[in-house]
Parts: structure tokens; C-alpha cells; sequence
């Protein structure tokens, strides 16, 4: 697509620090690290969330998303992946991309995640009813 910054990316339009490279997959250093070697993985199909992927996409992905955190595996001593849709999800970049962020013991990092206490039965309830209808 040809105003996506990581399809530029891909086609070397655009610099970036490669890490892994296949048929369907570009990895490669986040701009702005959380972490130290904080990698993005992406398909080199340009889909804009991941529900408009194929089970095909997805698999050819993980090819790519599993070497390289093995990699990191190897170094780090954990791993968060980590994957936005929509931008009210945390998207900025509208190019299906994986997060990799190795953690190291002591880095201090952590999710800020609020718990809701306030979630109820009932809504999880209406949520599974209308959820039920698209998954089989
Ligand atoms: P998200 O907020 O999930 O859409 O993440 C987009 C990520 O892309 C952010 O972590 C950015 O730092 C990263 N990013 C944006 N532009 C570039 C770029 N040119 N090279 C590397 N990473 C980038
Ligand atoms: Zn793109």
C-alpha cells in the first residue's frame, strides 16, 4: 500500500534495522524501543488488523514471529508479544504488526494494565451472546 510507513519499510523506501527476513515476513527494531532489541514482526502483505488476515496469512506469520523469539528466548530473560487492532487498541500503524519485547530480570517494566472489578457476569453474558454468533 502506498502511504503504509512499514510497507516502505519492506520495500527499503524507508530505513530500518532488518533482524529477519522470509517469504512472508520483515522483522525488524522498533523506532522507539520499550525495551532493548524491542522487534516488530510483520506480514509482508500489506492487512490493516488481524481479522482481515486469512488462516494462511496468520500461519505464514507465525513462521516468522516463533524464529524470532526463539532468538530472543535465547538472550532476554522473557518475552512479551504483543499485537494492537484499531486504534482504540493502542494502532498507530495501520500494517498488521507483532510487538516482541524481550525483559530482562530487573527492567522494570510492566504492563499497566487496570483490572476492571467492575465487570459483571450480565455483561459478559450479552457479550457471549452477540460473540457466539461469529465463531463456530
Ligand atoms: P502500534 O502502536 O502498535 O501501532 O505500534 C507501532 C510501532 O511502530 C511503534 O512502536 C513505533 O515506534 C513503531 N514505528 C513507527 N515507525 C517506525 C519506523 N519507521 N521504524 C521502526 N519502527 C517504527
Ligand atoms: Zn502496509
Amino acid at each position: 500500500m502506498e502511504d503504509c510507513v512499514f510497507c516502505k519499510i519492506i520495500k527499503g523506501e524507508i530505513p530500518s534495522t532488518k533482524v529477519y527476513e522470509d517469504e512472508f515476513c520483515f522483522a525488524f527494531l522498533d523506532i522507539e524501543p520499550v525495551n532493548v532489541g524491542h522487534i516488530l514482526v510483520i506480514p509482508k502483505k500489506h492487512v490493516e488488523t488481524i481479522d482481515k488476515m486469512t488462516k494462511e496469512d496468520l500461519c505464514n506469520l507465525n513462521e516468522g514471529i516463533l524464529k524470532v523469539s526463539k532468538g530472543i528466548l535465547k538472550i532476554a530473560d522473557g518475552l512479551n508479544v504483543m499485537q494492537n487492532n484499531r486504534w482504540i487498541a493502542g494502532q498507530e500503524v495501520s500494517h498488521v504488526h507483532f510487538h516482541l519485547i524481550p525483559r530482562y530480570e530487573g527492567d522494570g517494566y510492566k504492563f499497566n494494565w487496570v483490572r476492571d472489578e467492575g465487570v459483571t457476569e450480565e455483561e459478559n453474558k450479552e457479550f457471549l451472546e452477540k460473540f457466539g454468533k461469529f465463531i463456530s
